[in-house]
This record gives structure tokens, sequence and C-alpha cells, in this order.
């Protein structure tokens, strides 16, 4: 009866001569956060009903969808605000460095992305420098946890020339090499409780790796994104010492090309009811303030998600 009542509510729509809208929405590894939210934003905003057909796809992460934007593949994404910064500006890593994207716009920040080091217990990994000879999976190729990764050798003197292995696969086979003993540590960029580190932390005993936050200061001149950040004991099983470590922000990214209107209507679809997007994951219900969502954004926001704010007073 429901489905025959949407058919029928698309056939005369259709009729009407509404189109449809299609958006493909960036990720990650499906095991990652940004793949969970991706979809249930999707769903939100397929279930409003407002002419958008929305659909989240699995990627490499931050860098793959702000290229896939770029590329016209996707038309939103989700990537970090350091990544983001580094596209729009073409400067400060390898995958922007003299060739800027300017056609991405922001329209919300969305909650912390934690800098993971996780280790095998068995692997006598302490400290950064120890990663020194390890096998190291260092993110997946496309992904904002790569530049990370590097970024904080760096800050410990070291290059991934340094590491026994630089492996770059996503989070979901790089938990398998953990398993498997291929990979002594694995980096990953991801909000807290990512189900990657979930699954290992249930099979594997793992230590998480302190990231000192002066040793990060000591580069954020290059690198002014990182804030610290503690992940708190028991977030994974076996690991009840909180750890403290370093963060960037997760944001909602959109092409420039998509219209005002399209961008809007997603926007309330999407977050004009706080109850049913917090719902989305635990770290929206956590962290997510849609008053400070549209603040110390590094790329400029959409006009769509503009008057979206402005129309809810969280913009002047
Ligand atoms: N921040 C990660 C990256 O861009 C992805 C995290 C996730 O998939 O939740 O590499």
């Amino acid at each position: 009866m429901q489905v025959k009542r949407m058919l029928l509510a698309g056939l005369a729509l259709m009729g009407l001569g509404f189109a449809q809208e299609f958006l493909t929405l960036g990720s990650g590894a499906t095991t990652g956060v940004y793949f969970p939210v991706a979809t249930g934003m999707a769903k939100l905003v397929n279930d409003a009903n407002v002419g958008i057909r929305a659909n989240a796809r699995s990627t490499g992460g931050s860098v793959a969808n702000i290229n896939a934007i770029a590329a016209g593949e996707f038309e939103m994404a989700l990537a970090q605000n350091d990544t983001a910064y580094y596209a729009f500006q073409g400067c400060c890593i390898p995958a922007f460095d003299g060739k800027p994207v300017k056609g991405i716009r922001a329209l919300a920040a969305l909650y912390p992305e934690v800098v993971h080091i996780v280790a095998r217990q068995d692997a006598g990994i302490r400290t950064v420098a120890d990663l020194k000879g390890k096998r190291v999976v260092v993110g997946d190729v496309g992904s904002g946890t790569e530049q990370n990764a590097r970024q904080i050798l760096e800050a410990y003197g070291l290059r991934f020339e340094d590491l026994g292995q630089a492996i770059r696969v996503s989070a979901t086979q790089g938990i398998q090499l953990m398993q498997d003993r291929r990979a002594d540590a694995l980096f990953y960029t991801v909000g807290l409780g990512a189900s990657a580190i979930q699954q290992l932390a249930l099979t594997t005993p793992i230590t998480l790796v302190a990231v000192d936050l002066g040793k990060v200061q000591a580069i954020a001149k290059k690198y002014p994104f990182y804030v610290g950040f503690n992940i708190p004991g028991g977030t994974y099983k076996g690991v009840d010492v909180t750890t403290p470590t370093v963060a960037v922000q997760a944001m909602l990214i959109a092409s420039e090309k998509l219209s005002p209107e399209t961008v809007y209507k997603f926007m309330k679809a999407v977050f004009a009811d706080q109850t049913a997007f917090k719902k989305i994951h635990p770290n929206l219900e956590r962290f997510f303030d849609l008053s400070r969502a549209a603040r110390g954004l590094p790329i400029p926001l959409h006009p769509g998600a503009e008057r979206f704010y402005k129309e809810i007073g969280v913009l002047k």
C-alpha cells in the first residue's frame, strides 16, 4: 500500500513535469563513519520527497571525493576540513599542490575526525617514533587519512620511506591485514567508534598510540587544522586508558555547480529536523551543533546553504 502510494505520487509528480534531480554523495569505506552518515543523509532527503534522489557512494575518502566533485562525478561529498582547504588553495599536499580545485563549496561542519594510530599489542609500538621500520597502513588511495599520516610522521621526523612498508588500502582491508599479522599499525582519521576499529578490537589485542599536540604544533604553521583530542578510554574493547591525539573536522561539501535551490532543499530536508538528523550516527548526536555548523569553514559557503542558515537564524 505504502509503496503503491509512493509510486503513484512519483508518477503524479512526473506527470506534472517535476523533474527528479539525482545527487551522488561521495563518502568513504563502508566500515568508516562517512559511509553511514552519507547513507543516512541520502535517506532523509529521499524520504522528504522534494524532487531529489540521493545516493551514497563508497570511496577512498576526502581526496577522492573532492576530485570526483571536480570531475563532475559526484555532486556532494564528505571531506575533511584540512583536505578541503588544501584542495581549494592548491597547496600543502601532493594531491593538490599547484592544482587548486575551486569548484567546491561548504555546506556544514559536522563532527571531529580523530587521528587514530592503532597498533597490534604484540608489535611493540609505544610511540609514533616506534613506527620506524614497521608495516603501517597509512590510509586508502585518495584518503585524507594518508595526508594526516604523512604529516604526523613528519612531525616526528619520519617519512613514509622510513616505515618498513607504507600500505595504502581501505580501512576494511587494513583491519584484515592487522588481524592476519601482515600489518603492525594502522592510521585512520575517522569519527570516534568507527566500526572498522571496533571490529579489529574485538578480534585482536590493540593499543592506541598517542600523538603529542606539541610536536604537531611545531608543524602547525604548515598544517593549521589540527586540534588536540582525547580518545576516551572504553571507546574500543581492551583500550581502557584515554589516548591524547589530534583531530580535524568532517564537513559536508558540494559542487559550486549545484543550484542554490537544490542545495537549499537538501539542507532543509536533512538538517531542519535535528532529532531525525542526529539519529543518523552517534557522532552527530554527540558532536553536531547546528548553531555552529556554518562557523570556521575553510572554503566558501554554498549560497543554497547560506539561504538555509539565514532562514533558521544561524547566520545573520
Ligand atoms: N576522513 C577519512 C578520509 O578522508 C574518511 C573517514 C570515514 O570514511 O569516515 O580519509
